[in-house]
């Protein structure tokens, strides 16, 4: 059976559960009881920038977008 990484975004603690993949899209509540999870994807490293959301047209977009030399 797969194991599924999540983690709480109400207290920010990641966990593993294992699970059918047919219910990998189930909600999970952490350790803690809180509901509020995502589901990580396994095979992505989430350790920096890789994982961030980026900021969809909000203000600027000059700046590491190569256009400032
Ligand atoms: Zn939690």
């Amino acid at each position: 059976m797969p194991r599924y990484d999540f983690r709480c975004r109400s207290c920010g603690s990641t966990f593993e559960l294992s699970r059918p993949m047919a219910q990998s899209d189930e909600p999970a509540a952490c350790p803690a009881g809180h509901d509020d999870t995502v589901r990580l994807l396994s095979t992505i490293a989430v350790t920096g920038s890789a994982g961030a959301p980026r900021p969809s047209g909000g203000g600027g977009g000059c700046c590491g977008g190569g256009c400032c030399g």
